[in-house]
């Protein structure tokens, strides 16, 4: 449930833009959702018509997310590897031990207005 304030945070940023832009409509927004966030795609795709309803501005936007792996450095052995697929555990030498390089990101990439 943690989607839908931090989707309805993401609406306001874009309709705050929009309205300094005095903008007609906004077509589109797009955000990055890194896979480590815990965030589910589906959630925010399924909660957009609900937070915009009462926004005209919005009345047509689309919703677009790029989602982002989850990229891990292993400290022992240096491999890169998918965090979610491997549960966390380097595929090469087994260590839990990393740094976290990407898939922890939520953001506003882009917007597009008329
Ligand atoms: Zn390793």
């Amino acid at each position: 449930m943690h989607e839908i304030s931090v989707l309805s945070k993401a609406v306001d940023m874009v309709e705050q833009i929009a309205t300094n832009q005095n903008a007609r409509a906004i077509e589109y927004m797009r955000l990055e959702v890194g896979e480590l966030t815990g965030y589910l795609p589906t959630f925010f795709e399924e909660y957009f018509p609900i937070v915009t309803e009462d926004r005209p501005l919005f009345s047509h936007c689309k919703l677009m997310l790029d989602k982002k792996v989850g990229e891990g450095l292993c400290m022992d052995c240096n491999a890169l590897y998918n965090v979610m697929r491997e549960e966390g555990v380097c595929p090469k030498c087994g260590s839990r031990n990393k740094t976290i390089l990407s898939g922890q990101e939520f953001k506003l990439i882009d917007i597009g207005v008329v």
